[in-house]
């Protein structure tokens, strides 16, 4: 038999993969703990062709996606969910060994993850207390950095970074590093894109997803946006025709302006229903806190999240404890559902009063 074990990259060996939603697992049938929509779409999809490699559709949704984000299509580059984004512009442009990636703390996961399994050096500058950049200790610490990974909205906080701050990094490392402004949550307030400053910063990339506001999490639609020379390059190394036929005719059916009114319709459906789980929820002696949210998931600090964790995975509805990352003690992520699931939730945490 072969020792796989010994077979293996030392670095992947001691990698902890990603803890996703889906792999944490759980029982139960409200399910709160991967910000996806809770609104399912229905539509049947034929796909033809399905013998051929898909060509068309893609610059097709290209074009679409462009007319979304106020871009041109020459701008974007489509990827097999933004996850996959991360990783083609930490490939492109890092020395393995060598090179930093910059993140700040709180935030998530795969910026960390995908630096380790491609043997990328990481340097860090916690958030400050209020989940803002801490602008000063940022641009003392780049030595060596390449990429820095800006969360806006931050996941799992809630919050949005200050425009003018990012504005100040853009500036500060023009001619030293790349800034990815990772956008997963960016339709849920979209006047705090960053999208108009790609004209007057080359070092800046942003990441788009299907998978949050658009509820299509399964059929991993990501975007990757930013000036042609940064697009020809991650070109150069993604996977031959990285989305298959039926993933690309979903997606330019999720485009469409119709499809764009319902997910509108969405979105305002699902801020009204944060809201009112904020309103039921802010009178209760057992939070301590609520983070004000510009998303579609509240992080809540309670007085012990693991007993609220328990209670809730006990009436089956799963959410996602926050408790093990920095400034996050007792904190759970919950994400918004329908107006049921919303209110379920809130007559279970009443119980916890009793
Ligand atoms: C969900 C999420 C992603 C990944 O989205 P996919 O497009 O599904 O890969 C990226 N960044 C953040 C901050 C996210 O929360």
């Amino acid at each position: 038999m072969i020792n796989i074990n010994k077979f293996v990259r030392k670095n992947i060996k001691k990698l902890i993969p990603y803890q996703s939603a889906r792999r944490i697992g759980g029982v139960g049938k409200i399910w709160l703990n991967a910000n996806e929509s809770p609104f399912r779409n229905n539509k049947n999809l034929f796909c033809k062709n399905l013998n051929r490699y898909p060509d068309q559709e893609y610059h097709m949704l290209l074009d679409k996606y462009s007319r979304y984000a106020n871009v041109l299509p020459e701008n974007i580059l489509a990827t097999r969910g933004s996850d996959e984004a991360i990783e083609l512009i930490i490939k492109a442009f890092c020395n393995p060994g060598k090179d930093k990636i910059m993140f700040f703390p709180p935030t998530y996961d795969m910026y960390k993850i995908y630096a380790d399994i491609l043997c990328i050096k990481i340097s860090t500058v916690l958030q400050l207390k209020n989940f803002q950049l801490n602008i000063n200790s940022i641009k003392k610490k780049y030595s060596s950095v390449k990429i820095i990974f800006i969360c806006n909205p931050n996941n799992p906080t809630g919050n949005t970074i200050l425009s003018q701050d990012i504005i100040d990094i853009l500036e500060f490392f023009k001619k030293k590093c790349l800034v990815v402004i990772d956008e997963a949550y960016i339709d849920f307030c979209l006047q705090e894109t960053s999208i108009m400053l790609l004209n007057r910063f080359s070092n800046l990339i942003i990441l788009r997803t299907l998978s949050k506001a658009f509820g299509l999490a399964s059929i991993r639609c990501g975007f990757l946006i930013s000036n042609e020379r940064i697009i020809n390059i991650i070109n150069k190394i993604i996977a031959p025709y990285p989305l298959g036929t039926p993933i690309l005719n979903i997606a330019l059916d999720a485009l469409t302006k119709s499809n764009i009114s319902v997910i509108k319709n969405n979105i305002f459906n699902l801020i009204e229903n944060k809201n009112f789980l904020i309103t039921k929820l802010k009178k209760h002696k057992f939070i301590k806190k609520i983070y004000p949210s510009k998303t579609n998931f509240i992080l809540i600090k309670f007085f012990s999240s693991k007993d609220v964790f328990n209670l809730l995975s006990q009436f089956g509805i799963i959410t996602r404890d926050q408790n093990f990352k920095i400034f996050l003690k007792n904190c759970i992520r919950i994400s918004i559902g329908t107006y049921e699931e919303c209110l379920n939730l809130v007559n279970i945490l009443k119980k916890i009063e009793k």
